[in-house]
Formats: structure tokens, sequence, C-alpha cells
């Protein structure tokens, strides 16, 4: 049996000049990797990348393999009145009722508490939806939070009920404590100096979680492994494998850094596979839950 959840890949074309991310190679790839479950999240903001990849094709790609892809929704939190009032529960409850698991990634180019990300929020909550983020600085993309990330903390509090993932350079640099305004926007290096905001933040708020995925996750994990490690261990509830494969279909290597760390093996599974499973509870049609 295949042992992994992968919280954060993509499939479609998404960048001019580069082949699709087809299912028919993220499921060789997921069977390489001892990976059981992908989440599929769509791409649907103007700033992220050349072509649009949609929830309902997420739903397309998904449903032709149940039993091992995920979808996740996704909208343009600017949609409709764009002013803060539009009410997101209507469209995102369509996509859950078609089966979709979460909502995001967001790479929006909007402040955390811009209102109009409020109201993601508001309807996720409603709907048990995981929300992802990819946290940005000074890029024109991502979502946006300063130094010692005040405006997701003021989110946290104001929506206990929606589970926030974070994900991105702007949320890894923050890792350590010593972080600048500069660091937010690129791969800092060195290491980390512990009291971190992100370090504060999973461990007061019991909705927040994060993924480890992508060349953010594995830079801080990288820098400094021996904190990465206890990171982990005190963390182990809270965080998410995932790859974030993307066009230039990069080796997971994540799984090499995590297994080289010869975590205790409940921490090991739960980060691999078990937070995963209990956030998203994704239908076996054995009835076996994972
Ligand atoms: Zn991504």
């Amino acid at each position: 049996m295949r042992t992994i959840i992968d919280v954060h890949a993509h499939l479609g074309k998404v960048i001019h000049g580069y082949p699709p991310l087809t299912v028919e190679k993220l499921l060789r790839f997921m069977d390489t990797h001892d990976i059981e479950w992908s989440v599929v999240l769509p791409l649907v903001h103007p700033e992220e990348e050349d072509y649009y990849y949609t929830t309902e094709q997420a739903l397309e790609d998904c449903a032709r393999h149940p039993d091992r892809l995920i979808p996740f929704a996704n909208v343009d939190p600017r949609r409709s009145s764009n002013d803060g009032k539009y009410d997101f529960y209507p469209v995102l409850k369509e996509y859950a009722d078609l089966g979709c698991k979460g909502c995001g990634e967001f790479l929006c180019n909007l402040p955390t508490n811009d209102p109009r990300m409020k109201g993601i929020y508001r309807a996720c909550g409603r709907l048990g939806f995981p929300v992802v983020f990819d946290f940005r600085w000074r890029r024109m993309t991502g979502v946006l939070d300063p130094v010692g990330m005040p405006w997701l903390e003021e989110c946290l509090k104001e929506f206990p009920e929606t589970i926030f993932v974070g994900h991105g350079p702007s949320w890894w640099a923050e890792i350590s404590a010593d972080v600048t305004d500069d660091q937010k926007a690129g791969y800092p290096t060195g290491p980390v100096v512990p009291g971190g905001s992100i370090d504060r933040l999973l461990a007061q708020y019991p909705n927040l979680h994060a993924d480890l995925s992508a060349g953010s996750g594995l830079n801080a994990f990288r820098r400094d492994l021996a904190y990465a490690r206890e990171f982990v261990v005190r963390h182990s509830r809270k965080l998410m494998f995932g790859t974030d494969r993307f066009v230039r279909e990069e080796d997971p290597e994540m799984i090499g850094v995590l297994r080289a760390m010869a975590l205790p093996a409940d921490v090991a599974r739960a980060v691999f596979r078990g937070n995963a499973a209990s956030l998203l509870k994704p239908d076996r049609p054995e009835g076996d839950q994972p």
C-alpha cells in the first residue's frame, strides 16, 4: 500500500512553452514516490500563470481517478461585486457538493486581511474547507503579509472555524525570528533564529496548518536541518507533506529530507499522511479511510 498524501499538486497547461501537466504524468510520479493521493489545486488568479486551470477542469480530471486525486475549488476573491460584500458560499457549496475538499491556492496579490479574502474565509469556515495560501512579498502576486504575519493573525482570530494552510516564500522566511522585510521577498539562508512568527502562530492557533511543498519549504528546512527537525516534531499535528510539482517536473526532495531526520514513527506518519487524511477525509470506495 502506498503511504503518502501530497496536499499540493498541479495539473494542466499553465505556463507558455512548457508541456501540460497531465493526469497520466502525475499518476506515474505518484507511483514512483509512494504517493497514494494528490490534492489538485486549481490556478484561477490572473497574477499567477499564463493560462488558467479551473475548478471545473480539476473536477473533471479528478473524476477519472477518484481513488487517487482529490479536487480543491478555487475562486478569485475579486469576483462579482469586488467590494468585500459578495457571498462566496453558494458557489463554493456547489463545488463542495461536486466533490471538492478545500479551496486554493491563493496567489491574488491581496493582503491576507483584505475584506474580499475574508469573504472566502467566511464561506470556507461554513463548509469545512481548508484554505491554501501562497504567501509572497513584493512580487505583485501571492497573498501579502508583512514581517510577523499580523494580518494572518487577525484572520486566525476572526475566523476560528476556518483552517488556514500556510505555504510559499514569505511564509517560510518567517521560520526565523530575525527575518527582514528584504528576506521575505526571497529564500533566506543561514541558521534559523528560534522564535519565528510561524512557530508561534502554529503553536497558538489550532486553525493554522502548513504544507511543506515547493522550493520555499525545502529551503526553510535545508538552511538549518537541526532546527527543522525540532520544528517538525513540535508541530507534528499541523504540518502536511506536499510537492507543488510544477512545469519543471521537479523530484520531491522533501521526502529525502524528512526521511533523513529519522523522525519518530508517529510524527512521520502524521506529516506524510495522517494530518492530511483527517483534514480532507478522502473517499475510499472500500470504506477503508486512510
Ligand atoms: Zn502551487
